[in-house]
């Protein structure tokens, strides 16, 4: 609680300049032995967008979590306008003018907008004068910040971006005067995320005030008043985002110099390595994931995937990496592989060269309880020279490789006898990374390889993909990353809804154009 002095310090600040939206003095919360916040304190001023920037794990939801009653911090203070306010749950957020736009929305699937944005709003559940009240602000809103959706429309029907929107008008509908947007955009195509910005700043300049967290740079840069760096808990920096630049933002977060951009030379390209036709993939629904596509990868070529998430590229990963069953017609080197027969496996892939960095390196690329050398070699335990007397597996041979591929690719710690699941994200990735381009392999698959990734990690990560290419490999690159697939691939192929929607050379392109294609706007693009 604030002592007398630090009360007479805040009033004679008040009189200096305008009571701030919120300020946090000496917020702390651990997770058991996690500090997941140190003593932060934070000011963000009235009618401005406050960022607030750092890598996975930096402590931001936590920090919010707190601020909307989620978590009960373990030391410190919350002012709102000026006053010290208690917030134990999100019913005392919301009381005291604070929305918060989830991460992963909380709409009720098979209700109506209006039905939603209603719903829990009111003491009891007077609905019908509340949807006529509601219907009338919808209408005002949608006029006033571009808000516009059909508040008759139902949730399930709606585009994520347009749930989004919803998110939002619930939280306005609460007369909420701070608005949280928890990394907003990781769901949303390039243009939706424009138009998200477009509203937030109609909101600002409406006098509202906005906390977006996101861990992308660039959003900081395009939309924030402020932004604050978090890093391991702590607060490391509050700066005005017009006297910073991305790459000291990159410094503050990481706590060194980092290379934004990828350094690569022109491909030098060669022969065809993977050719893939008329591919086609039908799920256990019976829905047709993938609609026939086809494409090539030639040795040093990086072919980028880009495509908002869930258009098929997972499938596309699943069937060349051997997890999962296609028909059409898939060659390495001219040689045709076997898609749906006895030989479509995983393992059968790995032993033609084409090795994989599957998606999600928890469910396909690691076993967590398993210590790193022996995930160091998972998927390739049958390689004869870890089974020298063909009866148990020559561990001193694994051991030593893990150690060397660990010192290769910086895994912290370099522990080969530390469980998977006790690295961070960036260092196992770097573990599945050390295992599949170690190999050598022709054909490299890589879906979001740096999904979870701190900024240093990305940034070697990049390196090594780009080396490989110069060796001559051919890499096929997933990521919903866009920003990531311009800045790796030599070529792009645009995916939407199963389908290949343009192809451009990454030198040709930018993310305007790319971003109409991955809305599936191809005339729009091609025109
Ligand atoms: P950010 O949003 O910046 O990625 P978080 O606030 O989610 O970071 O997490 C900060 C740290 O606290 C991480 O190490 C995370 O694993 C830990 N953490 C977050 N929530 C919980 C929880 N409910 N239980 C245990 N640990 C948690
Ligand atoms: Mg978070």
């Amino acid at each position: 609680m604030a002592t007398a002095t630090e009360t007479g310090r805040q009033e004679t600040a008040a009189l200096a300049s305008p009571a701030p939206a919120i300020e946090l003095r000496g917020i702390s919360k651990a997770f058991g032995p996690v500090q997941a916040n140190k003593d932060i304190s934070i000011r963000v001023e009235k009618g401005t967008v406050h960022g607030i920037i750092g890598e996975n794990g930096a402590g931001k939801s936590t920090l919010m979590s707190i601020l909307y009653g989620f978590y009960k911090a373990d030391a410190g203070e919350i002012f709102i306008g000026g006053k010290e306010t208690l917030i134990p749950d999100s019913q005392a957020a919301i009381s005291a003018g604070i929305g918060m736009v989830f991460q992963h929305f909380k709409l009720v699937e098979n209700f109506t907008v209006l039905e939603n944005v209603v719903l829990g709003a009111e003491e009891g559940f007077r609905l019908t004068p509340s949807l006529r009240k509601a219907r009338k602000l919808l209408t005002e809103l949608a006029a006033e910040y571009e808000l516009n959706v059909d508040p008759d429309a139902l949730i399930e029907d709606l585009s994520v971006g347009h749930r989004q929107r919803v998110e939002i008008l619930k939280a306005l509908y609460r007369k909420a005067d701070i608005l949280i947007l928890d990394e907003p955009t990781g769901v949303l195509t390039p243009a939706e995320a424009d138009h998200l910005f477009r509203i937030l700043e109609g909101l600002r300049d409406a006098g509202k005030t906005i906390i977006l967290i996101t861990h992308k740079l660039r959003e900081i840069m395009d939309i924030t008043d402020t932004v604050s760096v978090m890093r391991r808990g702590e607060m490391t920096a509050t700066v005005k985002t017009s006297e910073t630049s991305p790459e000291h933002l990159a410094e503050l977060m990481v706590g060194r110099k980092v290379l934004l951009r990828v350094d690569k030379k022109p491909a030098q390209l060669g022969k065809e390595i993977l050719k893939v036709e008329n591919l086609r993939v039908v799920d256990e629904q019976g829905v047709e994931r993938l609609k026939g596509i086809g494409f090539n990868i030639r040795a040093g070529e990086i072919l980028g995937i880009a495509g908002v998430s869930g258009n098929g590229q997972s499938e596309l990963l699943e069937v060349l990496g051997g997890y999962a069953e296609a028909t059409g017609k898939v060659s390495l080197h001219g040689e045709e592989l076997d898609l749906s027969g006895a030989e479509s496996d995983a393992q059968s892939r790995r032993l033609k060269g084409i090795a994989h960095v599957p998606e999600d390196r928890h469910e396909e690329g690691l076993i967590l309880n398993f210590h790193a050398w022996e995930n160091m070699v998972f998927g390739y335990q049958n390689d004869p020279k870890y089974n020298k007397n063909k009866i148990l597996m020559d561990n001193k041979a694994i051991w030593d490789e893990t150690q060397a591929k660990m010192d290769r690719f910086d895994v912290r710690p370099p522990n080969p006898r530390l469980n998977a699941a006790n690295f961070s994200g960036g260092n196992q990735q770097k573990i599945v990374l050390a295992r599949e381009i170690e190999r050598n392999p022709e054909l490299l698959l890589i879906g979001q390889p740096t999904r979870g990734v701190d900024i240093g990690a990305i940034e070697f990560i990049h390196q090594q993909i780009v080396e490989l290419r110069d060796q001559g490999k051919a890499i096929l690159l997933v990521s919903v990353e866009l920003e990531e697939v311009l800045s790796l691939a030599d070529r792009i192929v645009v995916m939407f809804d199963g389908q290949i929607m343009g192809e451009r050379l990454s030198s040709e392109t930018d993310e305007r154009e790319l971003g109409m294609l991955m809305a599936g706007m191809k005339q729009g693009a091609d025109a």
